[in-house]
């Protein structure tokens, strides 16, 4: 299909494009449900116990053991949110449609040596278009769906779907919530530091603390009962940004253009440099075929730095750069 002609062409777009360094101008469970819209991991609102910053709140330090005694912990600073009202056994459920990337072997038992609790760490979105992740601690692997403990990154699931039960815990049982935000420095996606708990190390970095080295630098990490309170959850939500950057500009090419055939993808892919804060995430050529001669578009999405703001920009069949698109919300 791509002949010589194309090829050049493409190129010829490609080089322009990157020549010119055009950047945007400027930049069931509804009892449980937020007042915007996420659900409760636990499937209840009844989180009381801890919802200030006592004994495992976010941001609860070893001093505060007086308190409860659910953070033993020293050196560290507790980087989640302990719903602790909960008893052995109460059945978790997903927050938002989302994608489980990963399941976290390591630290999730009060005895170092056992692995029978885990961490469910799945992508979610934002309505604006924020990506995050939840982690869902302690849970009871034995109880923990096989579609989820074998989930590949890719495989979608709906608010709602239950991914476990909450397992023991010496101090009394709970549910670790957390709420991961990718930085983005280098287009990095995934949680950058892997679980560990019981060294009391000042300059750890984990899924469940942070080192007294590092606080109050939350790495990403936020108030997880005020996140789910304030931002509301993006329907299908879960994407990789790539793929939501693909979806975005074959949406909008689709919807308002005359080119929205089927897309030849292009080797270009995702994360490429692009001028900051603006970081383009994917391109891709299209094809039309006007009875006579076929011709080639290019375009690509480019996302703000923090993901909220989306553009699409495109060159016409005829080598016309079509300026920006803000993607709606
Ligand atoms: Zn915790």
């Amino acid at each position: 299909m791509c002949t010589r002609k194309h090829l050049n062409y493409v190129v010829g777009l490609c080089v322009f494009l990157a020549v010119a360094n055009i950047t945007p101008a400027s930049a069931q469970y509804s009892l449980s449900k937020t007042p915007t819209g996420f659900l409760y991991p636990t499937g209840s609102t009844d989180y009381s116990l801890t919802h200030d910053n006592t004994c495992s709140g976010f941001g609860a330090t070893s001093p505060n053991m007086g308190l409860g005694g659910c953070y033993p912990f020293p050196n560290t600073y507790h980087n989640g949110y302990d719903i602790t009202n909960q008893p052995l056994g109460t059945p978790i459920q997903m927050i938002a449609d989302g994608v489980v990337t990963q399941i976290s072997h390591s630290g999730w038992n009060c005895q170092y040596s056992r692995t029978t609790n885990v961490a469910v760490i799945v992508r979610h979105h934002s309505s604006d278009g924020l990506e995050f992740y939840a982690l869902y601690g302690h849970l009871d692997i034995s109880t923990v769906p096989y579609n989820i403990l074998r989930a590949d990154g890719t495989t979608s699931f709906t608010a709602g779907a239950f991914i476990g039960r909450v397992g023991d815990w010496c101090n009394g049982t709970h549910l670790h919530f957390g709420i991961y935000v990718p930085q983005w420095n280098g287009g990095q996606e995934s949680l950058p530091y892997q679980a560990g708990n019981y060294d009391y190390d000042p300059n750890r970095i984990g899924y469940g603390m942070i080192g007294s080295e590092h606080w109050a630098n939350f790495f990403g990490w936020a108030h997880p009962i005020n996140f789910i309170e304030w931002k509301s959850p993006m329907n299908g939500g879960g994407l990789t940004s790539d793929a939501r950057a693909k979806a975005d500009m074959e949406q909008y090419m689709r919807n308002n253009t005359p080119y929205g055939g089927d897309p030849i993808e292009s080797s270009f892919g995702s994360n490429l440099n692009w001028e900051p804060p603006w970081e383009l995430r994917w391109m891709y050529f299209g094809y039309i075929f006007n009875g006579n001669q076929d011709y080639l578009f290019v375009a690509h999405a480019t996302y703000s730095n923090d993901r909220t703001i989306r553009y699409v920009a495109y060159v016409d069949p005829f080598g016309t750069f079509r300026g920006w698109f803000p993607v709606p919300r």
